[in-house]
């Protein structure tokens, strides 16, 4: 192990019990409304030295230590109990993502400790769903069938990430059945003007509509891909065109002015949409309640 990894390690660990780790929220928008219906939890670490460090520098560290286990679990917390309170203070219904590494899979405690989360946050099953990627589904083949079994007994939403990239047969997409089917976003870049990734992009939506799940379209950067992806009927959409990850505070208020980005009105919002109330801040809710955004 390099000198360096040692050190990075030692600081991960210090990092974990300092909290020095933030949830950021990315939308997940639905491509007929323009509707934020979910978001993708992703984790920062605000290491006071060295600023924001992306997980991309440190995820694979915390998987090879295994500190992932700690780190995952508290992701999967605060991201619940943030939904659970948006939830609870009356945002139209919407999904939580939470990333799960291969390493967290394999771990027997996972169910347990999920179903320990829901419990204590009061987060409902059916707004949670899990991500994971194909490599670290056919890594565990056995543990992980068993444990995505149980866990969409329990209600919870099963997506398959960075869909393409991997290395694993279709045939595990009949073996498990999952609920949402994320298109790497190297497919989505550039597809409505790249041939090979439009046909790419155009199969995979169709493959995972015919297998009766969700497809999401990762890193949607232009408007242009966004006309492509509702030309082939991509159901939802996530990226830096709506919205890069965001910390919860200012994802909350992209949910508060959520029918007015992408430039246009919403026509209807649908009935049973209740009404604002953001936690952070009484008095911005005060003032839009009495400027109109009330219970429809
Ligand atoms: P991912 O699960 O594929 O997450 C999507 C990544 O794409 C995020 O990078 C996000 O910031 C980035 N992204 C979103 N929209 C765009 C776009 O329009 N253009 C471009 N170029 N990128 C976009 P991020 O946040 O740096 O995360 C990187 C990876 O780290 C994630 O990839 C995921 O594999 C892992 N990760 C992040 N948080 C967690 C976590 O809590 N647990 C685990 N196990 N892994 C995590
Ligand atoms: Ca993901
Ligand atoms: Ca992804």
């Amino acid at each position: 192990v390099s000198p360096e990894k040692l050190a990075l390690e030692a600081l991960l660990r210090r990092a974990l019990a300092q909290g020095e780790f933030q949830v950021y929220y990315q939308p997940q928008v639905d491509i007929a409304t323009r509707q934020i219906i979910g978001a993708e939890a992703l984790v920062r670490w605000q290491n006071p030295d060295r600023g924001i460090i992306s997980p991309a520098e440190f995820i694979p560290l915390a998987e090879e230590t295994g500190l992932i286990i700690p780190l995952g679990e508290w992701v999967l917390l605060s991201a619940c109990a943030q939904t659970a309170s948006w939830l609870a203070a009356g945002f139209s219904p919407f999904k939580i993502s939470v990333n799960l590494s291969a390493r967290q899979l394999s771990d027997p405690q996972l169910k347990a400790r999920i179903v320990l989360i829901l419990e204590t946050t009061g987060l409902e099953p059916a707004n949670l769903e899990l991500e994971m990627t194909e490599s670290a589904v056919v890594e565990n083949a056995t543990v992980a069938g068993a444990t995505l079994n149980e866990l969409k007994a329990l209600g919870i939403r099963i997506a398959i990430d960075d869909f393409g990239t991997g290395y694993a047969t279709l045939g595990y997409l009949k073996q498990f059945a999952f609920d949402s089917l994320k298109i790497d976003r190297i497919f989505v870049r550039g597809a409505n003007e790249d041939a090979q990734n439009a046909a790419i992009t155009t199969a995979v939506i169709l493959l995972g509509h015919s297998l009766n799940m969700t497809v999401i379209a990762e890193g949607v950067e232009t408007e242009a891909e966004l006309a492509f992806l509702e030309d082939q009927q991509c159901d939802i959409i996530q990226g830096y065109l709506f919205s890069p990850p965001q910390p919860a505070l200012i994802f909350e208020s992209l949910l508060v002015t959520n029918n007015r980005l992408f430039g246009q009105e919403l026509a209807t919002v649908s009935t049973g949409v209740v009404p604002f109330v953001p936690l952070s801040d009484r008095e911005k809710s005060q003032n839009l309640s009495s400027s109109g955004w009330e219970a429809v």
